[in-house]
């Protein structure tokens, strides 16, 4: 069941709190004693408050406490000018993600919806964002399917090569251990390899809706930290890591989808695309620059954006182009077919970057845009081919001539995120690289 839309609903909450009682008793049985509800700030930090397994029907019922000035904190904790201490607002967990943690004994985590005192959607609520940017998507008789590929270097980097198999078997049994625990809760992995960096690691999951799709990403990240510590071991997610080197990306792969048929694939476009889907990648590749202070956030989202180190920083789409931000891929059959954005990273709010993808390629499909042409090779080498805007504050200029953006953010969010990113650029202006990854290396 969902807290979705009914959030707000006497019914619906007392529904909820009917599972909610259900679902303690189950927890309490497995020898669960406490339930973390996270989601993810406009920084892109995950936070937390947490509840004994027994207070969880009334959290269900109620929700827990949360200020609402977490709406404008900065990845340091300090607060965007502008936002005081005054009011509250209720977390919400969605009982249908609640799940155990298979590396935290003992304790179970459940996404939140943030809803007012009076059981209204916060409108700064970044999942209900998703949510709503999925249902326009639907209102339409569509449906995206993503995922978001998660990499991590880990402090004491196993000697040895990019993709090495001597990384593997150095953490072969800290890389087994991730997976268990995924697997143990219900994430399906496709894929985990050593990358390219010293200590680096990438782990995929398979596909889903929207919402889901941001929430496996959450839980993928802290299942990985939470395995990282019983071995030792610190995660990092920031874009860099080591001033100079490959960073960590946060590619987003999405497919659209019309009554079960992928509309990436099997279409009468370029590389089988149907009509649909490419109106619908080229809203994504129009809106990018804005889409960037989404999904790279951090000042040093853009030391890892710079070419030669596959993290997309083109404003062009290819083939299996991995300089390309839009990187086409069709798989070995039409049902695969896919497109990669590789330009975010892992600083990201995963719920803002699924849901300004999907506005902007509402907007695509609305407009009924038709993709440029493709660049096939190195963009560095192709003349006319556009970076995208290099630095916190020229992707923040984009953002602001937004209109796709701004409209389906709404105001309240777009102005949250635009303090963040503003108060963000301002502290780390005039900072050498090695300082900006000095500060942002372990925070996320
Ligand atoms: N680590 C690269 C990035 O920052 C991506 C490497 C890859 O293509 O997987 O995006
Ligand atoms: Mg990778």
């Amino acid at each position: 069941m969902a807290a979705m839309g009914s959030a707000g609903s006497t019914t619906g909450r007392a529904e909820q709190a009917e599972q909610a009682e259900q679902a303690a008793a189950e927890l309490a049985g497995r020898g669960i004693d406490a339930v973390a509800l996270g989601w993810v700030d406009n920084a892109g930090i995950t936070r937390v408050k947490a509840v004994p397994v027994a207070q969880l029907p009334h959290a269900a019922r109620h929700g827990v406490g949360a200020a609402p000035c977490f709406d404008t904190f900065l990845s340091d904790d300090a607060m965007a000018p502008g936002t005081g201490p005054v009011g509250d607002l209720r977390l919400v967990p969605d009982l249908s993600a609640l799940v155990p943690l298979a590396a935290q004994p003992g304790w179970a985590w459940a996404p939140v919806d943030r809803v007012t005192q009076d059981g209204d959607p916060h409108p700064g609520c970044q999942r209900t964002f998703t949510r709503r940017a999925a249902d326009a998507l639907a209102a339409r008789g569509l449906r995206m399917r993503a995922g978001i590929e998660v990499e991590w270097v880990v402090d004491s980097p196993p000697d040895g090569a990019a993709y090495g198999m001597d990384r593997l078997i150095a953490h072969s049994d800290y890389l087994r251990d991730v997976l268990r625990a995924l697997a143990e809760q219900r994430l399906a992995v496709l894929q985990i390899h050593p990358e390219y960096a010293p200590g680096q690691f990438e782990v995929s999951v398979a596909p889903a809706g929207p919402v889901e799709a941001a929430d496996a990403t959450v839980l993928v990240r802290q299942t990985v930290r939470a395995v990282s510590v019983r071995h030792g071991l610190r995660a990092s997610f920031a874009p860099m890591v080591t001033a100079g080197a490959v960073g960590n990306g946060g590619h987003l792969h999405l497919s659209l989808w019309r009554e079960g048929r992928n509309l990436a694939g099997g279409g009468q476009g370029r590389y089988g695309l149907t009509p649909q889907a490419e109106a619908f990648l080229a809203g994504v590749l129009a809106e990018l620059p804005g889409l960037l202070v989404l999904g790279a956030p951090s000042p040093a989202s853009h030391l890892r954006l710079v070419p030669g180190r596959w993290s997309g920083p083109y404003q062009c789409w290819g083939l299996e182009n991995r300089e390309a931000a839009l990187r086409l891929i069709t798989g070995s059959a039409s049902e695969q077919a896919n497109a990669e954005i590789k330009c975010f990273d892992g600083a990201a709010n995963p719920y803002l970057v699924i849901g300004g993808v999907l506005a902007a390629g509402l907007a695509g499909l609305d407009g009924g845009l038709r993709l440029p042409p493709e660049v096939p090779g190195d963009p560095a080498a192709a003349p006319g081919t556009e970076r995208l805007p290099h630095g916190l504050a020229a992707a923040v200029s984009a953002y602001q001539a937004s209109t796709v953006l701004r409209a389906a953010l709404g105001p309240e969010l777009y102005a949250a995120i635009l303090a963040v990113r503003r108060a963000e650029a301002e502290k780390f202006a005039g900072r050498d690289e090695e300082a900006v990854v000095e500060a942002t290396r372990w925070r996320y």
